[in-house]
């Protein structure tokens, strides 16, 4: 049976999707694993986005506050992340964004505590029909099981279609999605982590975490793959 079990999983392994080289069945090999976190830059802990050196928040955070506390991410939106998230996107990998939802679910250690619980940005109408896979979600589902805080997966509903967010100006991102989500429970004194896979002007986010607080949440943290830099 154990043989079996091990043949099994030999004939299942693939090259790591980050390094192209060590074969396994995780997706990630072990090291490159390993090295994900380790590899970071200062970041403003409000929106995630790249500083020079630490600080309490870079210059658009400052300006104008965002509705969300903080953002976490693995990394910036550039290779090795970029393909991964492509893979991610067209591959229905459900391994890839368990091993993304557990990287994310270490990075948010901190956030373990009372009264949290983790949600995933629904997906566009038509695109949850063309795919009918919510990759957001399936990587929630991971990083709550490794942060052991309950998945709230109907938690946040779309409630009016949003154009896509392509080629529009930070203003006009933040007024296509005015509106366009909904709660349908209390949310009063909750820390809410909102997972998506990639966050780039953030008005999608801004717009959930505006919602969420509307419904009463105390603290919403984004979890995201990558960072547009
Ligand atoms: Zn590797
Ligand atoms: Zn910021």
């Amino acid at each position: 049976m154990l043989d079996l079990a091990r043949h099994l999983r030999g004939a299942l392994a693939a090259p790591c999707l980050i390094c192209a080289t060590v074969p396994t069945t995780a997706v990630i090999c072990r090291a490159c694993r390993r090295d994900f976190l380790p590899r970071t830059r200062p970041r403003c802990p409000r929106c995630a986005a790249p500083l020079p050196r630490p600080a309490a928040a870079c210059g658009p955070c400052l300006q104008e506050d965002p509705p969300f506390d903080a953002t976490l991410t693995l990394g910036d939106y550039a290779p090795p992340l970029d393909g991964v998230l492509l893979a991610l996107k067209f591959g229905h990998h459900l391994a890839l964004a368990r091993a993304l939802g557990q990287l994310l679910g270490q990075r948010a250690r901190v956030c373990k505590g009372s009264g949290a619980l983790v949600t995933a940005v629904p997906l566009a109408f038509e695109r949850q029909a063309e795919r009918g896979f919510n990759q957001a979600l399936e990587v929630a589902r991971a990083a709550a099981a490794r942060l052991r805080l309950p998945l709230a997966s109907d938690l946040l509903v779309r409630v009016r279609h949003a154009p896509p967010q392509e080629g529009l100006t930070r203003q006009q991102r933040q007024r296509n999605v005015r509106g366009a989500f909904a709660v349908h429970r209390s949310c009063r004194g909750l820390h809410v982590l909102v997972v998506d896979d990639v966050m780039t002007s953030g008005a999608t986010l801004a717009e959930v975490a505006r919602t969420l607080k509307a419904a009463g949440a105390a603290r919403v943290t984004n979890l995201v793959v990558a960072r547009t830099p």
